[in-house]
Parts: C-alpha cells; structure tokens; sequence
C-alpha cells in the first residue's frame, strides 16, 4: 500500500500514473496532504511519499517502515505550466528511479501519444537528431522507444500525405454488444444474449442518429468509417445489411478510403455476415483471436475456441476478405514467453495482412481488476520479454510498426503497436490516435472529436454510454452535436 500524499492535489493526474508506473502491485492512494491523518493504516507495510509544491521548489520525501529521506529541488513555476509539469514529474521520477533501481522505458510519458509529439516535431521540420534528444532530455524515455516513435510517426506523416485530411471527416459508428463479456473489456459492450430485447430498439436509433448526420460537413470529403464495438457482428446478418446500406446511403463514399469492420470475436461470424461485408464495399476487417491457447480464452472469458478463429479467418478469405487485421494482447492472465510465441505461430499460418499487440491494460471497472485477488498467482509478468518477441516476429514477417498508442495503467507501463504489412495499414487507426481529423462518432458511448486545425485543438462532445439511455435521449443526443456543429461549423 501506498499513500501519496500532495501539498496540491491539482497534481494527481501527473503524480499518480507515473508512481503507478513503478509499483504496478502496490494499491495507491491519493491524499491531500491538509486532509491526511494517515489514521488506520498498517504502519508496518505502509509506504508514504509527499511531495510539497513550495514556491521555491519542490519537496518529495519518502518514508518506509522507520527510512524516510528527503529531496529537494529547486525550480519555480516557470514559462508554461507543462514545462512546470515535465520538470516536477522527472525529479520524481528520479525519486521513485533510486527507491527502486528501475528505469522507465517511456520515461515520464504516462498516458501521452509518444508519437503525437514526434509527428508535431517532424511536421515542424525538426531533425531526428534533435528530436531524439528533446525526447531523452524532456521525458527521458529510452534509445528504443524513441527510435521506435520517431520510425511511426514518420511512417504516418508519408501516409497521411497522400489524403488531404484536414479537408475530410471519419465517422465511427458503435455496437456495443457482444457474445459474452470478456474479462478484461473496458469498453462499452453488453451481452447480447441479455440484451437481445434492446438491439432492435437500439438500431432504430442508431439509425435516426446516421440519418440526422447525413450531410453534416458540406464540403468536407469522407475519408474513412469505422464500424466498431463491441462487436458489430453480433448483428444478425439481415441486421448490418439494412445498417450498412442505410450509411453507404447516406454518406457519399466516393472519397472513402478505407471501410473498416471491426467483426472481432470469431464466434459471431457467420459466411452471410462476411458476404453482406464485401456486398457494402467493407475492405477491411478484425478478426481477433486475442490469444491462441484455448485455457487462456477460457479464463478471460471469451467463449470460442482456437478452432473458430481458424475457421473464420478461412470464412472470411474464401468470401472475398484481401485486408484482415488480428489483435493479439500480451500479459494475459497465466501467459508466458512461450504461450505467446505459439500464438504467434499459429498467427503466421493465417497470415493475416496486420497485427495489433496490445498490452495489456485494465482499467479500474474491468473485472479482471475485481478479480485480482483470485489470479494473483498468474499476474502479467515478463511482457517487456513477450513485446520484444512480436517486434521481432513483425520483422520476420515484412510488418511494419505503423501506429502506436499507450492507455494507463498498462501491463509494465509499455504500449500497444499496430502493424501492416506495406498499404494495408489502417487508416482510421493512424486518424483516431493522431487526432488529425474530426471524426463523427454515432453510437452509444460513441464520443466525437472535433479537430480545429488552425487553432491545433480538439473538442470532444461524448454520447451517453448506457444502451438504454442512449435509446431513451437520442434526440439529445443529436441535438448535442447539431447544436455544437451549428456554433463551429465555420472553424472545423
Ligand atoms: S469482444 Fe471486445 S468489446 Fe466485446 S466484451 Fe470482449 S473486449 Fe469487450
């Protein structure tokens, strides 16, 4: 346990990943430091660190059991406030670095796109070699991760260059049901099964949303749809052909470059479905199998087997699919080296045209993390191992490293990559994560990103999560964004 007590807790959200960075194990606390009494607490087993933001400095003590030490360093609130940040965030990393001997492979980046910031500097003009050492310098991450930061967002640049995306939008569209609850989700996603009484009632307004969007950005262009979940194909097949038909209607896809479909979990996929997919012009698709060892499926509770990720991939090939995507997540419960080494093997065979390695990253709600008592014996370990196993299967296999993003609380605070191999690439993926352009998100949970590019700022307007609200206030919804297009419109 550790209590993190701050002279102001305006810092919390710069604080607090970065020490769970360090002590992935530890439960955190977060006080206030004029309301901590410290009361209650287990003395022995209790480690507090306190750090005063003081006019001339900054102040971090650590007490453990009887040890406690003190540092200070002096530096002001100075030019910006994120200068300020960065600064009080490498001294404290220092701190935690000496406590206990490790390094951080991203440095101070917690929660930061490394690769939205190289791309800035890339797009400035900026030289490699500066950048790298304005990486090491400001945030102290690592030779390999920078190297690996500067080699993407260059990679996105060239791509990103050949559409004219500050011209274009992106829609997402959200179904958010699925076979079965995974262990790990985070996402807005509901049982199908349970819920089944609500998709029907969540499809009519879903499809009042699309309709009422239907001409929202006069002389902007489409440039990619992404049909996301949850998992869209747990629609029935009759069902994504009247819902892709009524989007292929209402938006003009003549400038569309990528369709996307996340199909997801094999065990809603169906020949029918993958033929009404190709019968919209969908040309590219997920099939996930997230693991290839069948006990770890079972234990994070993704009721299919390794053999329906097989055959849905074979499915989907013999149907027309020349883009398939499949994700695969390191750290799973029980996992080692070698589990994700046969996993990829297996996925060598299938050849899939990308591969997405996530870490794997549990946010509080999930309920792997209510769980944790009971796997505590199969924690994530060794992923740094199991991430330098599949740079090296990309390699093996001409994938090329093309986006990169980070959530918190990631397995040994390391990151998710996309690979393709060379014009496969997922262009949605690159638009989202980059926040290069607006994209218009319709769905429950759905939140829309709206991208003032002369002002190089982002606007977000979000739509509820639950299903049930989502059916009940949909005209709010809508109105929410009509009314935020209508005031914007001009700027966008
Ligand atoms: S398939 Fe994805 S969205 Fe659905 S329950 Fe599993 S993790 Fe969540």
């Amino acid at each position: 346990m550790i209590d993190v007590i701050l002279s102001d807790k305006a810092y919390e959200n710069d604080v607090y990943p970065l020490i769970k960075a360090f002590y992935s194990e530890e439960m955190i606390k977060v006080h206030a430091a004029d309301e901590y009494t410290g009361e209650n607490r287990e003395e022995a087993s209790l480690h507090r660190i306190r750090i005063d933001f003081l006019s001339e400095g900054i102040r971090i003590t650590s007490e453990q059991g009887t040890c406690s030490d003190t540092d200070f360093c002096g530096f002001k609130e100075t030019s910006t406030r994120s200068a300020y940040k960065n600064a009080m965030k490498r001294f404290l990393y220092q701190k935690l670095s000496a406590i206990t001997g490790h390094t951080l492979p991203w440095g101070i980046l917690t929660g930061i796109r490394p690769t939205k910031l190289v791309y800035e500097q890339l797009e400035k003009g900026e030289t490699e070699e500066r950048i790298y050492h304005w990486m090491r310098s400001e945030y102290l991450c690592s030779d390999e991760k920078i190297a690996v930061s500067i080699d993407i967002a260059g990679r996105e640049l060239e791509l990103l260059k050949e559409i004219d995306y500050r011209q274009g939008y992106s829609i997402y569209i959200g179904i958010p049901f699925c076979p079965s609850t995974c262990l790990y989700c985070s996402f807005t996603s509901y049982s199908a099964a349970k819920y089944a009484d609500y998709i029907g009632k969540y499809l009519t307004a879903l499809k009042k949303e699309i309709r009422s969007f239907s001409g929202c950005f006069p002389g902007k262009k489409l440039t990619s749809v992404y049909l996301g979940g949850g998992t869209p194909t747990t629609l029935s097949a009759e069902q994504l052909d009247d819902l892709l038909g009524l989007v292929k209607n209402q938006f003009d896809f003549s400038n569309v470059k990528e369709f996307c479909v996340e199909a997801g979990r094999p065990d809603s996929i169906t020949r029918d479905k993958l033929e009404v997919l190709m019968k919209w012009g969908v040309d590219r698709i997920s099939i996930n199998p997230q693991s290839m060892q069948q006990r770890t499926l079972d234990l994070i509770g993704r009721n299919h087997t390794i053999e329906q990720v097989k055959e849905a991939f074979s499915l989907a090939r013999e149907v027309g699919h020349k883009n398939i995507n499949m994700d695969i997540i390191l750290g799973l419960p029980g996992e080692n080296p070698d589990d994700v080494a046969d996993t990829l093997e297996q996925i060598q065979c299938l050849n899939p045209e990308s591969l997405t390695v996530h870490t794997l990253a549990v946010k509080r709600a999930a309920r792997l993390n209510l769980m944790k008592e009971q796997y505590s014996d199969q924690k994530a370990s060794q992923v740094g191992t199991m991430l330098e196993q599949t740079i090296q299967f990309a390699k093996n296999n001409e994938y090329l490293p093309y986006y990169l993003y980070r959530q918190k609380n990631m397995a040994d605070n390391l990151e998710n990559i996309g690979y393709s191999r060379f014009g496969k690439e997922g262009l949605y993926n690159i638009l989202i994560m980059e926040e290069k352009q607006t994209i218009l998100a319709l769905g429950a949970g759905g939140m829309s990103k709206f991208v003032f590019h002369k002002e190089n700022r982002l606007e977000r307007v979000d739509n509820v999560k639950s299903v049930t609200d989502y059916i009940d206030r949909i005209d709010e919804m809508i109105a929410r964004k009509k009314n935020f297009l209508e005031v914007n419109i001009e700027e966008l």
